[in-house]
């Protein structure tokens, strides 16, 4: 029984593209009373690894936080196995703004001793006692009501790309460390105004809205599915968005657009700019908003001696970092000295500059593709290859796409092709097409369909 990843991050990529399948990015959370949770784990894993599903995911005693890549075909079979669970039948699935099918390369699911670091001693309070949802329309409502004091509950490298206008917006790196400070700020307000907050999914709120209640907040609420639901329905509602920029995700896209508001800088120019990257020295993995031209210049690095450590031999560099934890530094930090223009706490509520529509650099460029077959045989003089077809079909006008090491990877359009000895106008599963290429294929260079 496979209970682990057997595929490296490389490979899955490889695979989700030869299928060609839409992948959905979704996330969700069920605070429950979890009796084993390291037999909960293995049932999940099970199930879902079945459905190609992919993602990271924490269960507790006190229940799951499950950020996940679903095949689009197999978003219903995904919720039967929800539904399996009395506690999931009818869960809300927060279904991600912008997808990208490689939002997730593996399936983690891990065993924790709570499902957010929240650092509570959950039995000092009654954590059912949670405050009032609030949909879209009611939260834009609450906003504009000056009694209302609204507070970000992610932390400085999340909201520093976006959030709510006049948000009060905490100068933390984690959420158990924005608690206190909150409280602390807030002390004289207790009963007079209304405690509204929001963060990601939602799932910090659960928690921090029955801990703020505790301690005498009287008006206490909370965003309903967190930012992302929100964007959903101002979308579906066409509601104003009082959310600005961008919303920072925890999977390889690293953030979704909210609205073209940028507001923030590249930490190394200034330009505004509002793209989260990871440092390319290993060693270092900073988190970091770098613009195009710097990264270009800076090739992907936070500082002069990252740079000076990616081109050393790699048994150097391995060297440099032995013995260093990195691991966690991956979406912690951000406060390196050497960038000038990074920003937390005070944040802005306007735009430095709008985005670009439809271009987003941290995205590339996906075609859709299908496998069709491998080359078989080729002609050096005549350039000419011939394919062996192995899943769907090949017909004149297809637009396809041949890759290889050697060959790169090359596109054109099929006018004219040979089956059998004859020329015709499909392919089915089976059979050898011979057809004429403009440039030296090579045995084994893959053969792909391209859908759009
Ligand atoms: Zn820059
Ligand atoms: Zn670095």
């Amino acid at each position: 029984m496979q209970l682990y990843n057997t595929l490296s991050a490389e490979e899955r990529a490889v695979m989700i593209d030869d299928a060609g399948k839409q992948r959905l990015t979704l996330s969700f959370y069920a605070y429950a009373k979890i009796e084993d949770p390291k037999k909960f784990r293995d049932d999940l894993f099970l199930a879902w690894n079945a459905l190609d599903a992919l993602g990271r995911i924490y269960v507790a005693n006190e229940g799951i936080n499950a950020q996940m890549s679903i095949p689009e075909e197999n978003l219903e079979a995904f919720r039967t196995t929800l539904e399996a669970y009395d506690f999931m039948k009818g869960i809300r699935l927060n279904e991600a703004v912008e997808h990208d099918d490689h939002s997730f390369l593996k399936l983690t699911i891990k065993v924790r001793h709570k499902i957010v670091a929240d650092g509570l001693n959950d039995d000092t309070f009654d954590v059912t006692n949670i405050g009032v949802h609030l949909k879209a329309k009611e939260f834009n409502e609450i906003l504009d009501d000056p009694n209302t004091i609204v507070v970000d509950f992610r932390n400085h490298y999340e909201s520093e790309v976006g959030h709510f206008k006049n948000a009060i917006t905490p100068d933390v790196e984690t959420f158990r460390e924005s608690l206190p400070i909150i409280n602390e700020q807030l002390q004289n307000h207790k009963e007079d105004k209304n405690l509204v907050m929001y963060c990601t999914g939602g799932i910090r709120c659960e928690k921090a809205s029955a801990y703020f209640k505790h301690q005498g907040f009287k008006n206490v609420f909370q965003l309903e599915g967190g930012i992302i639901n929100y964007a959903k329905q101002i979308e579906a509602e066409g509601l104003e968005s009082k959310f600005i920029g961008k919303n920072f995700v925890f999977d390889n896209r690293l953030g979704e657009r909210i609205t073209d508001d940028i507001i923030s800088q590249c930490h190394q120019c200034g330009k505004p700019c509002d793209n989260h990257t990871n440092c390319e020295n290993d060693g270092c993995h900073l988190l970091f908003i770098q613009c195009d031209d710097c990264k270009a210049a800076m090739e992907n690095c936070c500082s002069t001696e990252c740079l000076e450590i990616i081109h050393m031999p790699l048994v150097d560099q391995v060297r440099l970092r032995t013995g260093k934890q990195v691991g966690n530094k991956v979406f912690r930090k951000g406060k390196s000295e050497n960038l000038k223009f990074k920003h937390s706490g005070e944040l802005p509520n306007t735009a430095l500059a709008a985005a670009e529509k439809q271009v987003d650099i941290r995205q590339k460029v996906k075609v859709k593709k299908v496998l069709l077959g491998k080359a078989e045989h080729y002609y050096v003089k005549a350039q000419v290859g011939q394919f062996t077809i192995e899943n769907h079909g090949l017909n004149i006008g297809d637009k396809i796409l041949i890759t290889g090491p050697t060959t790169g990877e090359q596109e054109l359009i099929l006018n004219k092709f040979i089956v059998d000895g004859a020329e015709t106008t499909t392919a089915k599963i089976g059979d050898k097409v011979t057809f004429e290429v403009p440039f030296r294929i090579r045995l084994s260079d893959k053969l792909y369909k391209i859908l759009n």
